[in-house]
């Protein structure tokens, strides 16, 4: 973005002295008012992405709590309950700023989908072994239900394609695609179960996230020790 919006502020910069109309000097100034207003959301970007390039430790729970309570009031206007079931405090080693984008791309898209009366329900819990198994890692499931209108079977294939929406204007289709590349990059998943049927439609996405290595390490051992080459059994 920085290397275009460059070449834009010179090209201005070029432009304005061959313009002699005082409403084409006009117009220069606006655009080159706007392109500085551009140049600085960039390089605020920037800025919050190295923030963000550093993992820290921190807890699940506590981001969930944290989103969940800044658009609960969006959703009581909206008719929508917003619920949380939280079991463990999920401590994870990450980055902080991308794992509180899906949580938050994952619950925008829950409540846009749901109508009024509807709710949406968020459950954190320690993943179940056999999935702990499937990853090579124990970890927590994070899961996003809603009671909203359902996914269109024939739209499960393109979900996390970029640009992919139903919305029109209105969507972007970057949400999951986002998603489904930060949950890559630690290692996790990301799976969906949706149903239309009349009164009982509703979706419900489950993140698999790898737990802080340091807790499971121990465990994992414990499991290896007790059955090799099957870890699943308690
Ligand atoms: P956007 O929200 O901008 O459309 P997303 O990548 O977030 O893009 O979602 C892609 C599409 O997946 C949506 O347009 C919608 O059709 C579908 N979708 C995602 N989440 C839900 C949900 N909870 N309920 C119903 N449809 C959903
Ligand atoms: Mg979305």
């Amino acid at each position: 973005i920085n290397n275009p919006l460059g070449a834009i502020t010179n090209l201005i910069f070029l432009l304005a002295p061959l313009q002699s109309s005082p409403e084409a000097q006009a117009y220069i100034a606006t655009l080159d008012v706007q392109v500085r207003g551009l140049a600085r959301i960039s390089t605020q970007m920037l800025k919050l992405h190295r923030d963000s390039n550093r993992p820290t430790k921190f807890e699940l729970s506590e981001v969930l709590r944290e989103i969940s309570d800044f658009y609960r009031p969006q959703a009581e206007r909206q008719g929508v309950v917003v619920h949380e079931r939280i079991e463990t405090e999920g401590s994870i080693e990450g980055f902080r700023g991308e794992i509180a984008q899906v949580v938050t791309n994952l619950l925008l898209n829950a409540l846009e989908a749901t109508s009024v009366g509807g709710n949406v329900s968020f459950h954190l819990y320690p993943a179940p072994p056999w999935l702990c198994e499937v990853h090579g890692t124990c970890g927590y499931c994070l899961s996003i239900a809603d009671t909203g209108k359902g996914i269109d079977p024939e739209n499960y294939a393109r979900l996390f394609e970029p640009f992919f929406t139903t919305k029109g204007d209105k969507g972007t289709g970057l949400g999951l695609w986002l998603c489904k590349g930060i949950i890559s990059r630690v290692e996790g998943s990301i799976r969906v179960w949706s149903s239309r049927r009349p009164n009982r439609s509703g979706t419900c996405f489950s993140v698999f996230l790898p737990a802080e290595e340091a807790i499971f390490t121990p465990l994992r051992r414990r499991y290896e020790a007790e059955e090799p080459g099957c870890q699943t059994k308690e």
